[in-house]
């Protein structure tokens, strides 16, 4: 059959924040880019993003600096984070969003001019720059801008089914145009995935249509290392109502603004879980908070507990968080500025994913960088809120130099048309009619996460999601889809599903193995945390077997350690 052929210096798969500042900075390098996502140019997930960007400008409260920022992420992430790109990300966050700043972005402000920063859970400052509730948003148009008046060449709805390797080295990618249903043969001296989380997996969540685990299928796929698999930040306040948008996030920014939980007693509950920082602890806490008052039975008549900001006025509130206001009272029709909100838990984050060297965003493969949130190592154990749009800033940036930098001396490879055949054809096997449904493996996956891998978890149910995995992955052999490759939605989950069933794998199997509570992965069975367990799990794929080891957390130099507390064990 055949396909297009394009080839250039570095290929940036993804048009999140990462895959965009990549593809900037790359260019800037005097590469020649592409950049291809699977969705429409400006609309990535992190167009959803909320509450702000951390970066520890001082403007609101002056004694914050790249020291605090780092002991933040060390000791909220439970002392699993790479110390490096703790550093890297602390000490240039501010840089990234003043360069932001400069592109065009339009930051809230404090009274005498200078980007205003938000309260957020776990950090200890007032750190979070923000656009209201829009951020993300504002991040993209703003990306996007200056993508738009570079020579990167930005092509979208592409989607990406496999990356290609010579002499071991990543040296391109096969994608099929969605629209027309064409291959494409993209033939890449570097190539960065930008794929973004997957959160998909899960049924109740917060992520966008994208968040599949594209980018854990095709990089495990191709030889790279994947890391605190385990590790999935469930966001303490989704909605819970109406069912069609359960799980739709309701953003930090609503706690951060004065924004009190309440249970069905009318008691605020978080003075009982965290005297000190109440509402505004890390994530991990307030979300097992939250699920502890629901299971024991004092949630709302939805499943929920409340959420209350109304106290602060109509004008502030709409002000503020406008996104919010609208979306309460669109979906829900509760005003927000008079009554309460009803929330819980939701899927939200992947803290593990591909393991990258913290200064060049380089996988364990030669040419295969990986920035964003579909990469690891920063966050450990617990994200902090707004370290993401930091992080796909500052590594996105630094992915898109390194993967120039590497570029710089490759040639392109001759990619065998029988590799390429083979692909094409491995696609097209899934488009017959009578197979498998794609759909009802997926349903049955993410009930599977949501039911067994969830914010709290034991053995039994981990072995037997686990199980069921394995039987989804014999079922998967037998998916198809009617119709023909244009626009053929059908064969994009089939697809999709592949991705998926590697990563669910992979967090199960890293579940089971860590037998201990430390932030976002708590087990009931293993509750407290353990100074054995100070290691990532790393996983890999030889043959037809998902392999796994433990690997010690790198150890931090003495001159950081004395910024953090130290560990403290139960
Ligand atoms: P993404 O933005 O997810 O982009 C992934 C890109 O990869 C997309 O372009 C997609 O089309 C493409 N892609 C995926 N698979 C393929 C494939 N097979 N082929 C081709 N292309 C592919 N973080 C904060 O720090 N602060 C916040 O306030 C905040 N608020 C949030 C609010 C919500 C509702 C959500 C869901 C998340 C929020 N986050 C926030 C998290 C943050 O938005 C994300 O972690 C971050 O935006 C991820 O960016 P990324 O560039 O890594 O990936």
């Amino acid at each position: 059959m055949d396909y297009k052929k394009m080839d250039c210096d570095v290929l940036v798969i993804g048009a999140g924040g990462a895959g965009m500042r990549a593809a900037l900075a790359a260019s800037e390098m005097g590469a020649k880019v592409i950049m291809v996502s699977k969705s429409l140019l400006g609309k990535a997930h992190t167009v959803m993003a909320e509450g702000g960007i951390a970066a520890a400008l001082g403007n609101v409260d002056p004694d914050d600096n790249w020291q605090v920022h780092f002991a933040d992420i060390i000791e909220e992430g439970v002392y699993l984070s790479n110390w490096r790109m703790a550093e890297i990300l602390a000490k240039e966050a501010p840089d990234r969003v003043y360069e932001l700043e400069s592109y065009g972005a339009l930051f809230d402000r404090t009274p005498d001019g200078r980007i205003l920063q938000r309260a957020f859970g776990g950090h200890s400052k007032r750190r979070l720059c923000h656009v209201g509730d829009k951020t993300g948003l504002e991040m993209l148009r703003t990306l996007e801008d200056q993508i738009l008046h570079r020579d990167v060449t930005a092509l979208d709805e592409i989607y990406i089914t496999k990356l290609v390797k010579k002499d071991n080295a990543v040296v391109g990618a096969i994608g099929i145009e969605m629209h027309t249903g064409e291959f494409i043969l993209f033939r890449a001296k570097a190539t960065i995935l930008a794929t973004g989380g997957c959160g998909r997996v899960y049924k109740v969540t917060s992520n966008s249509w994208e968040s599949t685990g594209d980018g854990i299928g095709l990089a495990y796929n191709a030889g790279a290392i994947l890391q605190d698999m385990e590790m999935i930040q469930f966001h303490p306040t989704g909605m819970v109502y109406p069912p069609g948008v359960r799980g739709l996030l309701v953003t930090e920014g609503v706690r951060g603004e004065g924004g009190i939980l309440y249970n069905s007693k009318g008691e605020r509950f978080m003075l009982r879980y965290s005297p000190e920082k109440k509402e505004l602890d890390a994530r991990d806490v307030v979300a097992r908070a939250n699920y502890n008052e629901i299971i024991e039975g004092r949630g709302t008549p939805h499943g929920g507990v409340y959420l209350d900001i109304s106290y602060k006025g109509a004008a502030f509130i709409k002000q503020k968080l406008p996104g919010m206001y609208q979306q309460f009272l669109d979906f829900a029709g509760v005003d927000i500025t008079k009554e309460k909100m009803e929330v819980a838990p939701t899927v939200h984050y992947q803290m593990g994913g591909v393991r990258v060297d913290p200064d060049t965003t380089a996988t364990n493969v030669p040419g295969l960088f990986a920035a964003g949130e579909v990469a690891c190592g920063l966050h450990g154990a617990n994200r902090l809120g707004g370290n993401s749009l930091a992080d796909i800033l500052v590594f996105g940036k630094r992915s898109g130099e390194a993967a120039a930098k590497y570029a710089s001396d490759k040639k392109i490879a001759e990619i065998e048309d029988s590799e390429v055949q083979e692909e094409i054809n491995r696609v097209l096997s899934y488009l017959k009619p009578g197979g498998v449904n794609p759909y009802l493996l997926v349903d049955e996956l993410t009930e599977t996460m949501s039911n067994k891998v969830g914010i709290v978890r034991n053995g039994p149910d981990l072995e037997s999601a686990l199980q069921k995995i394995l039987e989804l992955k014999e079922e998967y052999k037998k998916v198809s889809v009617p119709g023909g490759r244009k626009y053929n939605h059908g064969l994009f989950t089939a697809l999709e599903l592949g991705n998926m069933l590697i990563a669910a794998e992979a967090i199960v199997r890293s579940a089971i193995m860590r037998t201990e509570s430390r932030g976002a992965h708590t087990r009931k069975d293993y509750p407290k945390k353990d100074r054995n367990w100070l290691k990532n799990i790393i996983l890999w794929k030889e043959g037809d077997t998902m392999k796994m080891d433990t690997v010690p957390v790198p150890e931090m130099p003495e001159e950081l350690k004395k910024l953090v507390k130290p560990e403290v064990y139960q």
